[in-house]
């Protein structure tokens, strides 16, 4: 087997040299899911809830050291990084209440007795990106799991490894041997095996709405269940009459955080033509307070991009006359090989502008002026994507009257936040198909079956 190196961004460097499979090593997986199902469907709903809560367990003890291998690989601030596996055993705390409450229905009927019951749909092949790598993972395993189903799963060519490291503590933690099985490859070669591959029952997927796309179209071939995790363009609209020094403290985060390389980042930062003024002054001040740097230094709020490729993608969106209202400071020289990029503002920006309307995957922000909430709504709407935004007011019909308008699957309301574990997230659009998280993941991993007795 060939090998593959991976790259730890801040320093440019290659931190490890794994196996590289290709379209048999795939093969051999689902084989392998394929045999552990008809055994892990029957463990009892009891006994699967115990093993995930012990899984959930051996990943908190193992917390620090995922952190810190995340925060490498990934380029990601420890402290986030330390949020994100915080997460990832919080899910699967979450759904390991799941295999005891998958409830069906009795429906009434003549003639006799109608039941519903959700079944598992067999193997279920997870594709992951690189942006949180272990987060998006267990938002799929956890419920794959939960449900019956056996995985084969692909991380990024990226960042892989810390899902190596989830399939040796799932097997340590007493998941049966088959049942959780890792690929690392090309997706071009391995994702596209798993997602034609006859045995593999439902591909879920989290990447781009370009990749998404042909996914879609490979898997209709053998009719899989496909749920499509995609890219935004997401808004965050501030109101004039809104707290102003909150929205402008909290907009960086919501755009800057992991780099802007985040599906929900709120990268149109829509204001209200007379806040203008007052809201700039706020955000610069939030912008150059961002301290980039090297991921595990704790101080850190911002780290670099995950790959050369990138770095040369989102300077793209910041030529030489790009109207740079904001710009931060980053790691840059000899001495500094990482793939830096400072937290950028453009501003006044039209939402015609192609830094406005394709999703930059880097800490680039546009600020798009807008005069009165019709306006903003119909600019906020005028994007190909719907993944997440916010709005800032304090008049609460406002509020209440501008989610129902927006075309999006998360919205907050004087707040950046976008995921929780208990609560669904999703994109309308091209942002994508399905839910996760909350108790909706668990219809996209079981098939519902309805049985009939005749009583008469
Ligand atoms: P990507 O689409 O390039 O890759 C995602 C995964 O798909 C990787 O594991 C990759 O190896 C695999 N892949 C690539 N080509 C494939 C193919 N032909 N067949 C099967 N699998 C294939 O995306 P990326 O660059 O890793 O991630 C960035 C994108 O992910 C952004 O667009 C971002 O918005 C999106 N994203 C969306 C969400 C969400 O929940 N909506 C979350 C995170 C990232």
């Amino acid at each position: 087997m060939s090998t593959l190196q991976v790259i730890e961004p801040s320093k440019a460097k290659v931190m490890a040299e794994i196996p590289r499979a290709g379209a048999e090593e795939v093969d051999a997986a689902v084989a392998r899911a394929k045999a552990a199902f008809p055994g892990w469907r029957a463990v009892s709903p009891g006994d699967r809830a115990a093993l995930l809560r012990r899984l959930a367990d051996a990943l908190e003890d193992a917390l620090e050291d995922l952190a810190r291998l995340e925060a490498r690989n990934a380029g990601k601030p420890i402290g986030d990084a330390r949020g994100e596996m915080g997460m990832v055993v919080e899910t699967y705390r979450y759904y390991a209440g799941a295999p005891e409450r998958l409830l069906g229905h009795t429906i009434p009927v003549a003639g006799g007795v109608d039941m519903t019951f959700r079944e598992p749909l067999g193997v279920v092949g997870l594709i992951v990106p690189w942006n949180f790598p272990l987060v998006i993972t267990s938002w799929k395993c956890a419920p794959a799991l939960a449900a019956g189903n056996t995985i084969v799963l692909k991380p990024a060519e990226l960042t892989p490894l810390t899902a190596l490291e989830l399939e040796r503590i799932a097997l340590e933690a007493g998941i049966p041997e088959g049942v959780l099985n890792v690929v690392v490859g090309p997706g071009s070669v391995c994702g596209s095996r798993l997602v034609e591959h006859p045995d593999v029952a439902k591909i879920a997927f989290t990447g781009s709405t370009e990749v998404g796309c042909g996914i879609a179209a490979a898997a209709a071939g053998t009719i899989k269940r496909v749920t499509l995790e995609l890219g935004g363009k997401s808004a965050n609209i501030v109101f004039a009459d809104a707290d102003l020094e909150a929205a402008a403290a909290s907009a960086p985060g919501a755009v800057f955080g992991n780099s802007g390389q985040d599906c929900c980042a709120r990268s149109r930062i829509l204001v209200e033509r007379p806040a203008m003024d007052d809201f700039m002054a706020a955000l610069e001040r939030a912008v150059t307070a961002i301290k980039v740097g090297d991921p595990l230094e704790e101080s850190t709020g911002m780290g670099p991009l995950i790959s050369a490729g990138r770095l040369e993608a989102v300077g793209s969106f910041v030529p030489d006359d790009a109207p740079v209202a904001i710009r931060g400071a980053a790691p840059s020289g000899p001495d500094n090989p990482g793939y830096w990029f400072p937290p950028t503002v453009l501003a006044p920006m039209s939402n015609d502008d192609r830094a406005s309307r394709e999703e930059i995957f880097g800490p680039v922000a546009c600020v798009i002026p807008f005069d009165g909430e019709e306006e903003a709504l119909r600019i906020a709407n005028d994007t190909i994507y719907g993944l997440s935004g916010s709005i800032w007011t304090r008049d609460g019909a406002r509020a209440l009257r501008a989610t129902r308008a927006l075309e999006t699957g998360v919205i907050s309301v004087n707040s950046n936040s976008s995921v929780r574990v208990s609560t669904p997230f999703g994109g309308f659009k091209q942002s994508g198909v399905g839910r996760e998280l909350g108790p909706d993941a668990l219809d996209h991993y079981t098939d519902v079956k309805n049985v009939f007795v005749a009583t008469d």
